[in-house]
């Protein structure tokens, strides 16, 4: 295996990334990668586009997808790696999940049109058939409408889930969610769990518990966790016997996160492709 850097969280427009999965891929090269996953939210519908991009430049894609899960009051997201995209209980989920954010923005873009000038058009337009709907589209329309200037700031006010205008959607436990990874063949990984301070109410008792049904490993390695998140992470890690994993979560220009900016050790990446048995490393 390559010493070049590995990436595994990274978004195309297939979710809320700003760039094809052809374009994501080519950035991928660019930055010089020598591995990275696609992990859009609940969704597979990159991934062929992305093994076709990266044929001839070298880069390895690995399929992967951020799975939702709703724990308590808290939105828990699940890296899953190298399952069956054909898996009924994938589809079927994963389909139910879509539907909930799609009733969901409609709700927000309602409560947010009471007060702002913004149409569920307007949403639509951010946005592509089949795309995993979330706040960010809802951000792009009010960037577009000048109500705010970037991406960041509608999460920061209209969008923030205490700004008023928040509504949750339908996800499956992290319980439910790790067991249907497992099922379909793949890896669970833990996404940035130590992002908030909300996501601290995931104890070590329910990861424990996520550890006895095929939890993998623990995404460390994020922007977003805090430093004592990851202090906690690192002891739960040992404790529990877990990976650890580093990854940037690119979504092109609608974050500041960089390709590359945390990376996963090779050896980790290797323990991963050994474990699944759902699908297999697209080498380009
Ligand atoms: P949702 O899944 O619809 O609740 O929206 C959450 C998504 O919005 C996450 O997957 C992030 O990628 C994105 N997001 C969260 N905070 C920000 C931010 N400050 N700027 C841009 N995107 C963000
Ligand atoms: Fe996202
Ligand atoms: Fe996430
Ligand atoms: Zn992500």
């Amino acid at each position: 295996m390559s010493d070049r850097p590995i990436d595994l969280h990274t978004h195309s427009a297939v979710s809320d990334g700003t760039e094809t999965p052809t374009q994501l891929v080519r950035a991928a090269s660019t930055a010089g990668l020598g591995t990275m996953a696609i992990t859009d939210h609940d969704s597979t519908a990159g991934w062929q586009e992305a093994f076709a991009a990266a044929s001839g430049t070298g880069v390895t894609v690995i399929p992967g997808m951020e799975l939702s899960t709703n724990f308590g009051a808290a939105s828990v997201h699940i890296l899953a790696y190298l399952f069956d995209p054909l898996d009924a209980g994938i589809i079927s989920e994963t389909a139910r999940i879509r539907d909930g954010r799609l009733r969901r923005a409609e709700k927000i873009v309602q409560k947010i049109a009471a007060d702002y000038d913004l149409t569920w058009d307007d949403v639509l337009a951010e946005s592509q058939d089949g795309t995993t709907l979330g706040r960010p589209h809802i951000a792009d329309a009010l960037v577009r409408k000048g109500h705010v200037p970037h991406r960041s700031a509608a999460f920061e006010s209209i969008l923030h889930w205490q700004g008023g205008y928040y509504e949750k959607y339908y996800a499956p436990s992290p319980l439910e969610g790790v067991r249907m990874i497992v099922a379909a063949g793949g890896v669970p990984v833990l996404a940035h769990p130590a992002s908030h301070g909300k996501y601290r109410s995931m104890d070590d008792s329910i990861i424990r518990e996520l550890v006895d049904n095929g939890l993998f490993g623990l995404e460390v390695h994020h922007r977003d966790n805090t430093d004592d998140g990851k202090v906690w992470l690192l002891k739960i890690a040992k404790k529990f016997g877990l990976e650890i994993t580093g990854s940037s979560d690119y979504h092109g220009e609608g974050k500041p996160n960089r390709l590359a900016e945390n990376t996963t050790a090779p050896e980790v990446l290797e323990r991963i492709i050994a474990r699944a048995t759902g699908s297999t490393p697209h080498r380009g």
